[in-house]
């Protein structure tokens, strides 16, 4: 790497030997003008030599000693004048005499004003370097990759190019292919910093000549945006480019610059490099994981919606082949019985019906519209249910017993979901009881007004009761402990209830069987 070193011109002092000899020689001179000037009726300003003394005597002084020496050889003047012109000076010897102190005092004010000029310009040569190593220290410190690369070139090109009319860059890039690379082969890498080394190595190993060529990636569009930046003369380049490190691997960088306003400057310009290689690719393995997420949790609503639509229209569609069966059985009797076959009818199309509620009520889930709690009867609901349930019940032989607290006939809710919610326990129940001593077979139906206003409606059974492994997991998806169950009951039963404030809780009855208790949450219209 190069690093412009300023040659601050040395304090003009002598060694002590010349400047002895210096001195000598200015002393002897300045003793021999005396004595021919003063001894001698030599008719001309020999003191004007005295000129030379000073300035032989300057080299070795300070300003004060300047100054000592001016007074002395102009003191020396005055007193040689006298003992030869006396006291009736004529007007050319006082001419003379007036010429060397002149020449004398004119000399001293040079020699000193030169003094001050190179002291200020040891001064601020002084500054510049001190500045020159501040901006070095802070290049080569940087942990941001900087380049100082030479654009002088390139700009005189682009700035030709211009002058002969091209207008847009990119449009003659299209049609003159070979301006990229001309334009690439001429900018020279003047310097990198350790941390530019570090991202793409070290230039001279790659070029030895300073060329940006083999650091550009192939197809690289950012290059032509730089020149474009240059042809528009813009103030400053940012963009995010392809590089090709020493190592052979291509880097994603984010690069900027500042471009000079005055045109000699573009000689050194600084560009800094940021390497984006690894936070892109993280950015895109999220955003790939994202669209994977996505993908998944749409596949696995689809999957739940048809798990949760299969498990609940099980029911309604298992009630209908029941009682379409019963009516076939009516209608082969002889004669057939039409007052059966119409009621099997009537049970036909409340199936067909709770069935499309149910499809009905999923899809104002899934499209978020909104379902105002109404006002339910218990009993009403509840006599409905069962009868829904009979064809189970009666199977297993399982009774229905239904106890209503004060207060409690009456809650604020979605119909249609709390049905679902009592037939998904009820069927639960049916289910577990089937080993269930005969005697045994019942399902306690109790509502209870609680005393925050709320209204608790609890499910018992007479079953083994919940297992102790099961507890745990009970409400979550997929959760099963038959052989054909798919655990979709209670999962939808509990987000059914606490998307209405309300909940379901499971726990074993101390004298045998599970306790099923939904939390209908306050209403203002529920009252008894
Ligand atoms: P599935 O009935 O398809 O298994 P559920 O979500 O309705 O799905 O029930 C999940 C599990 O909870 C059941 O497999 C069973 O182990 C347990 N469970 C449900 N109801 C009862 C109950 N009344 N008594 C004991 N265990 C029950």
């Amino acid at each position: 790497m190069r690093i412009n070193n300023l040659t601050v011109p040395a304090i003009a002092t002598r060694a002590p030997a010349p400047r002895l000899a210096a001195r000598l020689a200015a002393s002897i001179l300045a003793a021999t003008v005396f004595y021919v000037d003063t001894f001698t009726s030599i008719e001309s300003a020999i003191a004007v030599l005295y000129v030379i003394v000073l300035l032989l005597a300057a080299e070795t002084l300070g300003r004060k000693g300047i100054c000592a020496v001016t007074l002395s050889c102009a003191a020396l003047a005055v007193i040689s004048y006298f003992p030869a012109h006396g006291f009736s000076p004529d007007f050319p010897s006082l001419l003379r005499l007036a010429v060397s102190l002149s020449a004398l005092l004119i000399t001293c004010s040079l020699i000193l004003r030169n003094d001050r000029a190179r002291s200020d310009l040891i001064a601020s040569n002084a500054a510049l370097k001190d500045s020159e190593s501040r901006y070095r220290s802070i290049f080569e410190q940087s942990r941001v990759a900087l380049w100082e690369r030479d654009y002088s070139q390139v700009r005189y090109f682009l700035m030709d190019l211009k002058a002969k009319g091209v207008v847009d860059l990119r449009d003659y890039a299209k049609t003159h292919p070979d301006v990229i690379s001309d334009c690439i082969a001429l900018i020279r890498t003047v310097a990198a910093n350790a941390a530019a080394r570090d991202l793409l190595g070290d230039i001279g190993e790659i070029a030895p000549d300073g060329s940006m060529r083999s650091y550009l990636a192939p197809n690289e569009v950012t290059f032509l945006e730089l020149m474009v930046a240059i042809f528009n003369q813009e103030g400053s380049f940012e963009g995010k480019g392809n590089l090709m490190a020493a190592d052979g691997q291509t880097k994603l960088v984010l690069l900027s610059m500042t471009l000079p306003d005055d045109p000699s400057r573009f000689d050194r310009v600084v560009v800094g490099m940021v390497d984006i290689t690894e936070r892109e690719m993280t950015q895109k393995a999220l955003l790939e994981a994202q669209a994977d997420l996505t993908r998944a949790s749409r596949a696995a609503t689809v999957g739940a919606l048809s798990a949760s639509l299969a498990h609940e229209l099980n029911q309604p569609l298992g009630a209908l082949v029941v009682n379409a069966q019963t009516a076939l059985r009516w209608i082969d009797r002889d004669p057939p019985d039409l007052a059966a076959i119409r009621r099997s009818a009537e049970r036909m199309i409340r199936d067909s019906k709770r069935a499309s509620d149910i499809i009905r009520n999923t899809r104002s889930m899934l499209s978020h519209e909104i379902q105002n709690p109404e006002e339910v009867a218990l009993p009403e609901l509840i006599a409905e249910t069962r009868a829904l349930m009979d064809h189970d019940l009666g199977r297993e032989d399982v009774t229905v017993d239904v106890t209503y607290g004060p207060g409690a006939r009456t809650v604020a809710a979605v119909r249609i979901e709390l049905q679902q919610v009592l037939i998904n326990l009820m069927s639960n129940a049916i289910q577990v009881m089937a080993e269930t001593n005969v005697a045994r077979r019942r399902i306690l139906i109790e509502s209870e007004r609680r005393s925050d206003g709320s209204t608790v409606l609890s499910v018992r059974d007479f079953g083994p009761g919940i297992a102790e492994d099961a507890a745990a997991r009970l409400f979550e998806p997929f959760f099963t402990t038959k052989a054909t169950g798919m655990g979709m009951g209670l999962s939808i039963c509990k987000s059914m209830m606490e998307a209405r404030g309300g909940d379901l809780l499971a726990r074993n009855h101390p004298d045998g069987g599970a306790v099923f208790e939904i939390t209908i949450p306050i209403s203002e219209k529920a009252d008894d």
